[in-house]
């Protein structure tokens, strides 16, 4: 098996604060990794450091066989990265930034070959800052695919965009993967990890706290999760269960344990019975990803 990101023991310091503490993981060719983490929890640092713009303080980084800091110039040529829109000039047409960017590689794609990927051919004459917040976001796709990368970045590739618009994106996302392009992806969002990641790494507080396939993690957890009526005295089911409980959303609680049990459950319900709380539904294991990175995230926080 081949591997396009290697990362050992990676530790990066701004003064006191430790961003990336003792990261080790492998990217494979041709899969979609996505990281993942509340905010701060050292995910841009990271990938900042792949794309050679950080340096690290230690570890080893390796990326296509490449140092991103020594290798830069090399790297480069090899991977896409998604910019933020601050990079491009605003008073150019979408056709011209696309082309602008092509003329510096010499086997760039085809300019209005990139925009049709993207869904911006009727676009192409717009100038940049008349184009949507969406529209802007794809453009920026197709400059990270300008150069027919190996591997590509995608940093929050659908911030702020609309469902239609979140749906075209990864369908390019998908045509990027049957092209057998390794991506690296970070988002908030955890329907998108779980339609496009093949793997996920959570990350809090800098460390890597779980990582396999989105299927694997969700059977892994065996929380008791169940939906009543708002703002119940958890601590007091703390108390009684010796477990955590957290109403993580408004009605919705989850008790955190990888060891579900009859009496559990039992315990659970016999003490919302006692309060006259109705229990409108009732689960063991996490339904999706969102519980299990909400479960472990806090886990790891407190
Ligand atoms: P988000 O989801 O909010 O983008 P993140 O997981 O990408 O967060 P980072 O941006 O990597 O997190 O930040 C990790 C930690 O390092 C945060 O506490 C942040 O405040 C801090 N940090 C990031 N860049 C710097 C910097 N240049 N100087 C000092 N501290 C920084």
């Amino acid at each position: 098996m081949s591997i396009s990101i290697h990362l050992e023991n990676l530790t990066k310091r701004y003064d006191a604060l430790t961003a990336v503490d003792g990261l080790s993981l492998d990217v494979r060719t041709g899969e979609t990794y996505a990281l993942l983490g509340p905010n701060g929890a050292g995910k841009t640092t990271t990938v900042e450091i792949l794309e050679g713009l950080r340096a690290s303080d230690s570890g080893t980084v390796e990326v296509l066989g490449l140092n991103p800091v020594s290798d830069r110039t090399r790297l480069q040529r090899r991977i896409g990265v998604m910019l933020q829109e601050g990079g491009v000039y605003q008073g150019a047409k979408a056709r011209e930034v696309v082309s602008l960017f092509a003329s510096y590689y010499p086997s760039a794609r085809a300019t209005d070959e990139l925009l049709e990927l993207v869904g911006l051919a009727d676009r192409a004459t717009t100038l940049h800052r008349r184009l949507s917040g969406g529209e802007k976001q794809r453009l920026s796709l197709a400059l990270a695919l300008v150069n027919r990368p190996q591997l590509v970045f995608l940093d929050e590739p659908t911030a702020g965009m609309d469902p239609v618009a979140r749906r075209t994106t990864w369908e390019i996302i998908e045509h990027m993967q049957s092209e057998g392009v390794t991506i690296l992806l970070t988002t908030h969002f955890m329907d998108e990890a779980e339609r496009l990641a093949d793997r996920v790494g959570i990350l809090n507080h800098g460390r890597l706290v779980a990582e396999g396939s989105p299927s694997d993690l969700i059977q892994a957890r065996g929380d008791v999760s169940f939906v009543s009526v708002p703002q119940l005295p958890v601590e007091e089911l703390i108390e009684e269960i010796g477990i955590d409980v957290r109403e993580v959303r408004t009605g919705f609680y989850v008790v955190t344990t990888d060891t579900p049990s009859p009496a559990l459950v039992s315990n659970v319900t016999a003490w919302l019975a006692n309060r006259d709380a109705l229990i409108t539904e009732l689960r063991v294991g996490a339904g999706g990803l969102e519980e299990v990175f909400l479960a472990l995230t806090e886990e790891n926080n407190r």
